[in-house]
């Protein structure tokens, strides 16, 4: 859970990487930071919280180049302070790079041990640092410096590099996380999420292939594969949960899935109410989905209060608790005295959903009926989407009977791994193959330490 953008060859680096960022930060809270080249030397701006607050002063604006990388960070190993925010800075024998990092590297505490029984000195206990020790070990050029360290690196990696005159992404072989790349004039924008592109204007041009790294300097594009890509393995929970709903992953609409994620579970699981609604945000295309599928009528029953951070990457379980109260609330006239299909992407502690249904009950909804786009989260997961440990997964433990009755809902469904294949449409559609399912049936595509 992580947010990177990067931009070669505009006066504007600066302004853009921050709207950018700003475009990305649903992908991370903690921390924003971003480093502008003018081709001589790296500059750095990072801060805690959101873009806005990181960059409360225009810091940004004091930074001067054309060429830029930019993070927001949401942890998910190592501490969230500002240490450990991102980009990361170091300097080898070639100069200056700065690394920006999406993902979670499964190998980084065996690396960092052999490193660091080697003689390295760690500045952060992030995961990424591992990589600029490998590049520090190879030494330039920076290209094979860093194919070197991607070489062993095992997990889910998004990756952008900088130096004083190049920009450069990686994408790990499987594909985890997505990774675009546009083209706005002369400028070349790399970036998590097309709704990034977006926001500056750029034209997507297409994605960082698994297994690519992309050189980007004064000659133009330079793409490279460091390694075979394996089957493709896209996080499920982009299109789930995380990724922005008018953005597009391997030219698959996200807005589109979510619909058809409702319409599919409502095959899956037809039933008797008065009306739909969907938990803001991530639920709400689905829950139209459900709706036009089902022949009920679609009503905004729940608000979001826009000014408070999502629920589910709060790192504080008590936080997690309050925020639900002060983040959601119910429209009494549109539920009072229906039977509610509620549809919600998800279920991870179960705390949420029960605090959901209670308020939807004292709105007066006589039934309450849930059901979820994933199918039941059972396992944590590794490569870089904060889904709780194990002890913590209500699923884990429990039925979706037992789950269902301590939420206090009248029935509950989970869409099928079949269905969630199937409502994003991707060609290769056997389980495991194209989509990671890790978290859903334990399947890790990768060696896991
Ligand atoms: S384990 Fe789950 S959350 Fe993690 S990458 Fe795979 S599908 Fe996404």
């Amino acid at each position: 859970m992580c947010g990177i953008f990067g931009i070669f060859n505009h006066s504007q680096a600066a302004e853009l990487s921050y709207f950018g960022l700003h475009s990305l930060q649903h992908r991370g809270q903690e921390s924003a930071g971003i480093c502008i080249s003018d081709g001589e030397q790296i500059h750095t701006h990072r801060g805690t919280g959101l873009v806005t607050e990181a960059f409360g002063h225009d810091q940004h604006l004091q930074l001067s180049g054309h060429i830029g990388i930019g993070h927001v960070r949401y942890t998910t190993t190592g501490d969230s302070g500002l240490p450990n925010a991102q980009p990361l800075v170091f300097r080898y024998t070639g100069g200056q790079v700065a690394v920006a990092h999406n993902g979670n590297l499964v190998n980084a505490g065996r690396l960092r041990n052999q490193l660091e029984r080697q003689g390295s000195i760690f500045q952060t206990n992030s995961d990424t640092e591992v990589v600029p020790h490998f590049i520090a070990r190879s030494g330039p050029p920076i290209e094979q410096a860093i194919q070197d360290a991607l070489r062993v690196i095992e997990g889910a990696y998004a990756l952008l590099f900088m130096t004083e005159t190049k920009l450069i992404a990686a994408q790990d072989p499987r594909g985890f996380h997505p990774l675009s790349l546009g083209k706005l004039a002369d400028a070349w924008v790399v970036a998590s999420e097309t709704c990034a592109l977006d926001v500056c204007g750029a034209e997507f041009v297409r994605q960082i292939e698994p297994g690519e790294m992309l050189v980007i300097d004064a000659e133009g594009l330079h793409s490279q594969s460091f390694m075979e890509p394996s089957s493709r393995s896209i996080c499920s929970f982009e299109y789930i949960y995380f990724a922005r709903p008018d953005s597009e992953i391997d030219a698959i609409s996200v807005h589109t899935v979510r619909k058809e994620l409702g319409r599919q579970i409502c095959r899956e699981v037809p039933t008797e109410a008065d009306l739909v609604i969907g938990v803001p945000d991530s639920g709400l295309a689905a829950a139209i989905g459900y709706a036009e599928e089902s022949g009920l009528p679609y009503e905004m029953g729940m608000m979001k209060n826009r000014y408070v951070g999502r629920t589910f990457i709060q790192p504080d379980q008590e936080l997690r608790r309050k925020g639900v109260r002060m983040k959601l609330s119910v429209v009494r006239k549109a539920v009072e005295g229906k039977r509610v299909v509620l549809v919600d992407d998800s279920i991870v502690r179960g705390t949420t959903s029960g605090r959901i249904v209670e308020i939807l009950k004292a709105a007066g909804a006589t039934e309450v009926h849930m059901r979820v786009t994933s199918p039941p989260i059972m396992h944590p997961c590794l490569y870089g989407i904060d889904t709780a440990r194990r002890m913590e997964l209500i699923a884990a433990t429990q039925t979706p009977a037992e789950i269902c009755q301590k939420i206090g809902a009248d029935s509950l469904h989970f869409i099928s791994a079949e269905g969630l294949i199937s409502a994003t449409d991707r060609t290769d559609s056997s389980p495991n193959q194209g989509h990671c399912l890790a978290c859903f049936n334990g399947n890790y595509p990768t060696p896991t330490s």
